[in-house]
């Protein structure tokens, strides 16, 4: 049981919004805030690099605390700047040729779907969709059917942005070892909300970020390579700390995953992530997992029972993200009669999700994210002012 009168005391923020976006930047708890304050205030009092060494366990704890959260070795994990370039810093350094195929989903979040048009145009890849099966997820028996003797990589979003549904991971998972393919997972939106274990999943790389569900700073994220995937990643960039300059005209890369981190990076952001991955394990992911999902289906029921109001979101499975529209209201107009009542919530775009909102035919949705700090009475008031609108 979550004590949810202590995590709403330790958000400040519950006092003046209500908060249902969740999957666009979480609110801060307390004490996530006060560490990011804390070597900001340190860089001012004694300098930047002697903040970083006064801080030099917490920084060391960033990599045992994901690595506890996600089930890995510490040196699988990476400090990235952001979600989409941790994904890149694996994706870019994939051997790929010209010719290999790589399938994917619509469901895949748009800037690596971008990379991948990119790539393919670049190297000559091929990318195959893999079609959805009848409740909108992930088809893994036609996936199966897909694979050729020149497929390399999966690449696939756990947790879409644009809504609810959450991927078979781990069938895909099986799938991927069954046939000795590279599998590639962007759990941006999963990891803080769900209780992601990477060897359940049997996912080689997995990126994230750490605004979102995990309650961190912006400008955070972070990285998974499983230790075996380490040499068959090339990493597109390499500086002073990814690796070692050994003789005037060699390097070696710096042993683990923190051959993808850069020299500078956000100190306190570092600090805040790892004390937002504390924190999140301290409340317990399985209870989380337990709650948001609680929350979201009694939103979605009362959000169905709202007379012209239909709800959207797709999988067998669902978490945090609810989506819906109310009959010809305009999407971004009901956001901003919200927002005007201090209710958070932001919109999906069929233009940032072509091939899943665009496939079905819907130009925007509102998308209403919920947390396990939300309660029952906010999600009475947020029906009631959608029911007004
Ligand atoms: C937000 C999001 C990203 C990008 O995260 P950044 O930290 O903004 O780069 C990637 N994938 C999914 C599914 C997302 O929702």
């Amino acid at each position: 049981m979550i004590d949810i009168e202590k995590v709403r005391a330790e958000t400040p923020a519950c006092q003046q919004v209500l908060h249902f976006n969740n999957a666009g930047a979480s609110l801060m708890p307390r004490p996530v805030f006060e560490a990011v304050l804390n070597v900001l205030r340190l860089e001012n009092d004694v300098g930047g690099y002697e903040a970083e060494r006064l801080v030099s366990n917490d920084l060391q704890a960033f990599y045992t605390e994901f690595a506890a959260l996600l089930n890995a070795e510490p040196d699988e994990i990476a400090f990235v700047e952001n979600a989409t370039r941790a994904w890149d810093m694996a994706f870019y350094g994939l051997p790929l040729q010209a010719g290999d195929r790589v399938i994917t989903h619509g469901s895949e979040y748009t800037s690596n779907y971008l990379a991948l048009l990119q790539q393919a145009k670049r190297r000559g890849l091929k990318i195959d969709m893999v079609p959805s099966d009848a409740f909108g997820q992930i088809d893994v028996s036609a996936l199966e059917a897909m694979i050729t003797p020149r497929t390399r990589l999966i690449a696939i979003t756990h947790v879409p942005t644009q809504g609810g549904l959450v991927n078979p991971a781990a069938e895909v998972g099986k799938i991927a070892r069954k046939h000795g393919l590279i599998y590639l997972l962007d759990a941006c939106q999963s990891v803080g909300q769900i209780d992601v274990d990477v060897q359940a999943i049997g996912c080689d790389i997995l990126s994230g970020t750490g605004r979102k569900f995990l309650r961190g700073p912006r400008g955070t994220g972070f990285l998974y390579v499983r230790r075996n995937m380490l040499e068959t990643i090339d990493p597109p960039f390499v500086d002073l700390l990814s690796a070692t300059w050994v003789e005037p005209d060699d390097f070696q890369l710096v042993p683990g995953a923190k051959r993808f981190e850069n020299w500078e990076s956000y100190v306190a952001g570092r600090v805040g992530l790892m004390t937002a991955v504390r924190y999140a394990r301290g409340i317990g992911l399985p209870a989380i997992e337990q709650r948001v999902s609680a929350l979201a289906d009694s939103l979605r029921n009362e959000l169905a029972a709202i007379d012209g109001v239909s709800v959207h979101d797709l999988g067998r499975t669902r978490c945090g993200i609810v989506t819906f529209r109310k009959a010809d209201r305009d999407v971004s107009q009901i956001v901003e009669r919200l927002r005007a009542q201090q209710i958070n919530v932001s919109v999906s775009a069929s233009r940032s999700a072509r091939l899943d909102l665009g496939e079905r035919g819907l130009s925007s949705l509102v998308r209403a994210s919920v947390h396990y700090f939300n309660t029952d009475s906010e999600i009475d008031r947020f029906i009631d002012a959608v029911g007004k609108l």
